[in-house]
């Protein structure tokens, strides 16, 4: 056989026996089973819980499962809603306790707070969680936003850091109509239809705010079921940490 396409078949069988996760540079799991037509639905919570009913009960009507990343404050105020969607079978995990930026937006590998103030603000998180008899291994970090001494920190209180995967904008549905950043849902909306249509979003790590503030009217949240169906006509799964 020729050389050429020997390494090319070794390498191609070690790519399927490999390439299942996608870990950033920062050491967290930014896409998971690459194989596999499936999609991770991520919902983020801290300040707001506007969307929390809508979106359980469209992945109750579409028969799914999520995961849920909820602050140490969100969880000590809505406990009955957080003991909800565990029993409904989705996965609940950390997202730290006071919503803190972590490390700085340009200079990345900055901590702008210490390592011991990083390690208790994501015990704290997790000992509330622990009182709901919450037991999580991932954990998204504050602001969608880490580097490695994050991951690392995590990683001593046994928790695998996840985050979206980029790529599509649904990220920026928290965006309210004065800011510069501003865009709105169809537009959303539009950026993961061309994703996918254009790459694939097998094991994607999708971010959606179930709650937003009041000043933006148009949720992202609220076209979840169409979205839903959508994808699932693609042919994709949906599946949870
Ligand atoms: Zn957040």
């Amino acid at each position: 056989m020729n050389r050429l396409i020997l390494c090319f078949l070794i390498f191609t069988i070690n790519l399927s026996l490999y390439a299942q996760n996608i870990v950033d540079k920062e050491g967290a799991v930014v896409r998971s089973d690459t194989l596999q037509k499936k999609i991770y639905l991520c919902f983020t919570g801290h300040e707001y819980v506007d969307g929390f009913e809508h979106v359980l009960s469209v992945l109750n009507k579409q028969k799914i499962k999520g995961s849920f990343f909820l602050t140490g404050d969100f969880v000590r105020s809505n406990e009955d809603l957080v003991r909800d969607i565990t029993k409904q079978g989705h996965f609940v995990g950390a997202h730290s306790d006071k919503h803190l930026l972590y490390c700085d937006w340009t200079k990345r590998d900055s901590l702008l707070y210490s390592e011991t103030q990083i390690k208790e603000d994501i015990l704290q998180n997790l000992r509330a969680l622990k009182k709901l008899d919450i037991h999580p291994k991932h954990f998204m970090p504050p602001y969608e936003w880490h580097n490695k001494k994050v991951v690392k920190i995590a990683s001593q209180l046994n928790q695998i850091t996840v985050n979206y995967s980029s790529g599509t904008r649904s990220n920026a549905d928290y965006t309210t109509p004065d800011m510069a950043n501003y865009i709105s849902s169809d537009d959303i909306l539009e950026s993961i239809y061309s994703y996918e249509s254009f790459k694939n979003m097998n094991g994607f790590h999708l971010l959606i705010h179930p709650g937003t503030s009041p000043k933006r009217k148009d949720k992202l949240y609220l076209n979840l079921d169409g979205l839903i169906t959508k994808l699932k006509k693609k042919g994709y799964q949906f599946s949870k940490f």
